[in-house]
């Protein structure tokens, strides 16, 4: 378990599960996701042995979790964010996994604790870090047309809309499309095709 431990993996980490527990809860698409980020089981093929109350437990998280991307401000996130450690956080504690990992926090409450306790600490903490440096809401939900994807923002730079280059760039053709559209108003006469 947590080979990726920088708090911008975990931030990422956090709106990607995010956004597949709301969107795609199967255990096997969320298996996916954290293979990605770099889970393993401890046996030998690496299985996680997630199971479906497992997903369902995460999923409860998601939707808290998706309320803080979701934060009209900097002051809405923190409030969000200490209610979630208040409640589910433990002291923090370093940990390798028995030796299978890095030295690196958990605020969970022990190794073995259940997915969705661990996936719900582990982003509050990396998200609450992510606010603390960049003095604002750690992330948002992307902005462009039909996506609505929630994603971290651990840049430090201008406050990202969207959750990938793709979304950007889709919404930046959706607006030239639509102030084209703008200047000349109406039906167009047959004859002014571009050829
Ligand atoms: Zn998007």
């Amino acid at each position: 378990m947590c080979v990726q431990h920088s708090t911008r993996a975990m931030a990422d980490r956090a709106a990607d599960l995010t956004a597949v527990l709301l969107a795609d809860p199967a255990v096997e698409s969320v298996s996916e996701v954290l293979h990605a980020y770099g889970e393993r089981g401890p046996g030998p093929s690496g299985d996680l042995g997630l199971t479906a109350e497992d997903v369902a437990a995460m999923r409860g998280a998601a939707g808290r979790l998706r309320e803080v991307f979701a934060a009209a401000d900097v002051d809405e996130a923190a409030t969000l964010l200490n209610r979630l450690l208040a409640e589910a956080a433990r002291p923090p504690r370093l940990t390798t996994h028995d030796g299978r990992s890095t030295w690196h926090l958990h605020v969970d409450g022990h190794d073995d604790a259940p997915w969705a306790e661990w996936f719900l600490t582990s982003s509050a903490m990396a998200l609450a870090v992510l606010l603390a440096d960049h003095q604002r809401v750690p992330g948002g939900i992307c902005a462009a047309a039909g996506c609505a994807r929630p994603f971290a923002d651990s840049s430090g730079g201008s406050p990202r809309r969207f959750c990938s280059p793709r979304c950007a760039t889709r919404a930046r053709v959706a607006g030239h499309r639509a102030r084209r559209a703008g200047a000349a108003p109406g039906p167009r006469p047959a004859g002014d095709q571009p050829a």
